[in-house]
This record gives structure tokens, sequence and C-alpha cells, in this order.
């Protein structure tokens, strides 16, 4: 039995060898895909749990034609473009997401005469603000 395993862990290494393997689009796509999948028997017959399920598919097609692929430098190309775009996205997205936890306690707006995004505790009623930036005095009830 660990004879036979450790053959198998030779065949694969040797199968993955000069493959790509996984990385953080990897990754990523490997869990949209379960996502799209579990949905798609949640939403069983109807037709969206039905492109649902060919989207999930297609993933794993995707994911899996990535992690075999020889053509190691386009793929880490991909990742490259991957990450930068997941910055771009998840910056602002956590952002949102800490102005909603916050939204009981602080008002958060824009200077209005540069655009300099601030907060401030609630409740203070009609409060008089310096933008921090270009120093413009303007009142913000809150
Ligand atoms: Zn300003």
């Amino acid at each position: 039995m660990g004879n036979f395993l450790n053959n198998l862990r030779n065949r694969m290494a040797r199968f993955m060898y000069g493959r790509y393997g996984v990385d953080q689009l990897g990754r990523f796509l490997s869990a949209a895909l379960l996502v799209c999948l579990v949905a798609s028997l949640i939403f069983g017959g109807s037709r969206g749990g039905r492109v649902l399920y060919y989207v999930g598919l297609a993933l794993l097609v995707w994911s899996y034609f990535r992690m075999f692929s020889k053509n190691t430098s386009k793929r880490y190309r991909e990742n490259v473009k991957f990450m930068e775009l997941k910055r771009k996205v998840a910056g602002p997205l956590a952002r949102e997401w800490a102005h909603w936890k916050q939204r009981k306690t602080h008002v958060f707006f824009k200077c209005p005469s540069c655009g300099q995004k601030m907060r401030t505790p609630r409740g203070q009623g009609e409060k008089h603000v310096t933008c921090p930036k270009c120093h413009t005095q303007f009142t913000r009830r809150t």
C-alpha cells in the first residue's frame, strides 16, 4: 500500500513537472466555482440554477486548465493582473464595509471643496469642520 501511494505520488509529481499549479487566481477560481455549484444546487430546477451550474463548470475547466498549463509565464502574468484587480476592488470594498459597521456611531462625508473623505462621531449637532487637507471650513449636521 505504501509503495502504491509512493508510486502514485511520483507519477503525480512527474505529471505536474513543468506545469503551473495553483496560485492566488487558482484558489479564487476554486472558491468561486464551489460557490456557483453549491448555489446551483440550492436554486435547483430554476433557470438561474442551470446558469450557475454551467458557470461553475466553466470555472472548473478554467482552473484545471491553468493548473496543468505548461505556459507558466503567461499564467503568471494572469495572476499578476488578478492581484492588481483584487487590490483595486478589495480596498474600496473594505472601506465601505468599515463605514457600514460604523454607520450608527459615525457620519461620513466629503469636503465640499477638495473631496477629502472624513468622519466624525454622531450626535454633536451642527459641527464646524475644518478639512485636514485644504483647510476649508464648513458645518455638518452630525
Ligand atoms: Zn478639503
